[in-house]
């Protein structure tokens, strides 16, 4: 067992053939031992499986034929030039392979020796052509560069295909077989896997599609259990800690429910009976709560700060931004307050001295709701007893954040909210150790905005048809390009637009500007200024996108729409259509590609955030999707994340049961050491004995 993974350890330089130089470029390829290189799969595989006659050939097309060489001949046009030509023929006639200034090439061919080419077919002076071919001998034994599906591998400069093929050929013949199975054979068996050693060397020289489909799923089934585990694991972890119970039935409930406005949706009464069966458990919520922008999640996290209080304890709700804290510290008083519940709120703006008071009333807990930002995170912030942390995320995934709310109480209940609806691989993966509430209907009355996009030579129609809607009364968002080098560029951009409009288009109307240089005093007045009516427009950088609301603005511009991922334009697009007058979106872009093009004709289709999260997945894939680099536990190698949602459920139902038998995979040493080394700090299992 020793010996053999460290064989496999052994830096690619000691291979036959490798070196150094070579090693080195390797190494750009993320390669640096003989399993990585193992783990270096194909980009893709090309079809050379078929032989096209050569009678049959088109110009223009890609094809591989298969022949006997008849002559080879070299031609010097002119000094410094040198043409070599091989031609096969294969009884449907006569084709040539050719090569320009490798003279070399004249040397690995024999005449009469059978040969494959593959390559674009050209026709020259009645000649059929292919220049520079992938070649290869057809003397029985495998073939590597055509007659089969060929893999195709990230390169970089100086390595060629084809001598990564024969380097991974010779690699994959005599180490692969030292890669130990880690899956238990009872999987394996269930679902006719191939074995592991099997299913790497087909993915490298798979003998036909079926194969390569084969081997494809084991590996992606393998990396979707190895995190399923570990999240699992988590999970299994977090059931057995004891945490609060919430009393059972609270009529404080029950008349908060019915001070409000409106009627809850049943999907708000759905979740709403998730959530508070949930809090009446003795072990922990861990839930996630997702639903649209502007379903109203905001009410059913109230409801839980009322459970929260009417059972004797505390709750906490921490929001992204100041803007963001300070609407919900008001709605969350809004309701609360008439009830006598007492509600605090510190963002990093609040004074010392209110500080200090505020403090004193958390600990001592004479205030019994904090709403905030991630101030609240800070040391000195101490609760008499918290029992449920909210965290906002609107569109942002905080997870660590999440960890450090969570070590403020002993072991609160958890609800996490999040506006951006996530593809279900995704919140499986990202959120998998969370139960996942979803709120799937609108509050009735909601008119979906309708939205549209331009190219820039219609920006001026555009704005003329909103003035009309100002000079009516409605009032307009503009958000800026996205303009990521720095806040300070942005925000001049945004004043420069602001100045711009109210020059060419708005004269006579109140445009105001909000943007990430203004202290957040001056961000809560002018949004006052908007919320009030002073202000007609708008303009704004992306901070309007979390969570504001202004039920009279009916109308948002965003100009270079190109530049904003899906999910964010859906994120601005909830900005309007909050009230009952008809909403407009108009989206300013100048899409250069088929996919920027197609990304803007989903939010023309539709108002479903999770179908245009599902959409954005498969346009952009898991890395682009959330727009950051850091989510490593979504970069897997073979799993897709856009086509693998049945193994994934496969896989996680497969990690609980195993679980259930085998907490500790006590039976199963070499999957477990595998996942120490994967997940290591992520796995409970080293802390729980
Ligand atoms: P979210 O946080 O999901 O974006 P909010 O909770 O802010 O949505 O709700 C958006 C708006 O809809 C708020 O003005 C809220 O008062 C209102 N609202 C919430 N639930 C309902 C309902 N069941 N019927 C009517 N209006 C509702
Ligand atoms: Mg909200």
């Amino acid at each position: 067992m020793r010996g053999s993974s460290d064989l496999l350890a052994t830096s690619v330089r000691y291979l036959k053939g490798v070196g150094p130089r070579r090693a080195s470029l390797l190494n750009r390829l993320g390669v640096e031992t003989i399993r990585d290189l193992l783990y270096l799969f194909p980009r893709r595989y090309e079809d050379r499986t078929t032989f096209t006659p050569i009678a049959a050939l088109k110009p223009g097309e890609r094809a591989t034929i298969c022949g006997v060489v008849r002559e080879i001949s070299e031609y010097k046009p002119r000094a410094g030039m040198n043409i070599t030509r091989v031609m096969v023929t294969d009884g449907s006639g006569a084709a040539y392979g050719v090569w320009f200034n490798q003279p070399y090439m004249k040397k690995r061919f024999k005449q009469g020796m059978r040969v494959a080419f593959s390559g674009k077919v050209n026709l020259k002076y009645r000649r059929i052509e292919i220049n520079s071919p992938e070649f290869e001998e057809m003397d029985g034994s495998e073939p590597l560069n055509a007659g089969r599906m060929v893999p195709i591998y990230p390169l970089t400069e100086g390595l060629s295909q084809r001598w990564l093929r024969e380097q991974m050929r010779l690699v994959a013949d005599s180490y692969a077989g030292f890669i130990g199975e880690i899956l238990p054979e009872a999987i394996l068996k269930k679902y006719s896997f191939p074995n592991r050693v099997d299913a790497i060397r087909a993915m490298h020289f798979p003998s036909c599609p079926e194969e390569l489909e084969a081997a494809r799923r084991r590996l992606a089934f393998e990396e979707l259990f190895l995190m399923q585990l570990c999240v699992s694991s988590y999970r299994r972890h977090a059931a057995r800690v004891t945490g609060y119970s919430h009393k059972p039935d609270s009529p404080l409930v029950d008349q908060v429910i019915c001070s409000l406005p409106f009627k809850l949706t049943s999907a708000q009464e759905r979740v709403w009976h998730e959530i508070s069966t949930d809090m009446e458990k003795p072990s922990p919520m861990n839930r996630l709560l997702q639903g649209d922008v502007g379903s109203g999640k905001t009410v059913l996290a109230i409801l839980a700060m009322a459970k929260c209080v009417q059972s004797g304890y505390q709750a906490a709700m921490m929001a992204p931004t100041e803007i963001l804290a300070e609407q919900h510290f008001k709605s969350v008083s809004r309701v609360l307050t008439p009830f006598g519940i007492r509600v605090g709120l510190l963002t990093s703006s609040t004074t010392q001295k209110v500080r200090r008071d505020l403090l004193n009333g958390v600990e001592k807990g004479s205030i019994d709701v904090l709403v905030g930002t991630h101030a609240l995170l800070q040391e000195g912030v101490a609760f008499r007893e918290l029992t449920l942390a909210i965290t906002d995320e609107q569109h942002r995934f905080g997870v660590r954040q999440r960890a450090s709310l969570i070590s403020k109480g002993l072991t609160p209940d958890t609800l996490v909210m999040t506006a951006t609806p996530i593809p279900r691989t995704l919140a499986l993966t990202l959120y998998g150790d969370l139960d996942i509430s979803i709120i799937d209907e609108m509050p009735p009355g909601r008119q979906p905005v309708q939205t549209s996009w331009f190219p820039p030579a219609k920006r001026g129609e555009v704005y003329s048809w909103v003035r009309e809607r100002l000079t009516q009364g409605d009032q307009a968002y503009v958000v800026c390009p996205l303009i990521e080098e720095s806040d300070t560029v942005e925000s001049a951009a945004a004043v420069e637009l602001a100045q711009e409009l109210e020059r060419k288009w708005f004269k006579g109307l109140r445009v105001g500007v909000l943007h990430g240089r203004l202290k957040s005093t001056e961000k809560l007045q002018v949004l006052e200024a908007f919320r009030c009516g002073e202000i007609s427009v708008l303009v704004s950088t992306t901070v309007v996108e979390v969570g504001i609301d202004v039920p009279n603005a009916t109308v948002l511009v965003v100009e270079g729409a190109e530049r904003f991922g899906l999910a964010e334009l859906h994120q601005l697009r909830g900005r309007v259509g909050r009230g009952v007058k008809p909403s407009y979106c108009f989206l300013l872009a100048d899409p250069r590609s088929d996919v920027a093009r197609e990304r803007l004709d989903v939010l023309t289709r539709t108002q479903s955030g999770f179908e245009i999260a599902e959409e954005d997945l498969k346009l952009r894939g898991p890395g682009e999707f959330l727009g950051t680099r850091q989510h490593g536990e979504l970069q897997f190698r073979v799993a897709d994340l856009t086509k693998d949602l049945d193994l994934l459920l496969r896989a996680r139902d497969e990690a609980e049961a195993l679980l259930r038998f085998d907490p500790h995979l006590d039976d199963l040493p070499s999957l477990k050491q595998i996942l120490y080394q994967r997940f290591y700090e992520k796995v409970p299992f080293a802390t729980v004995g």
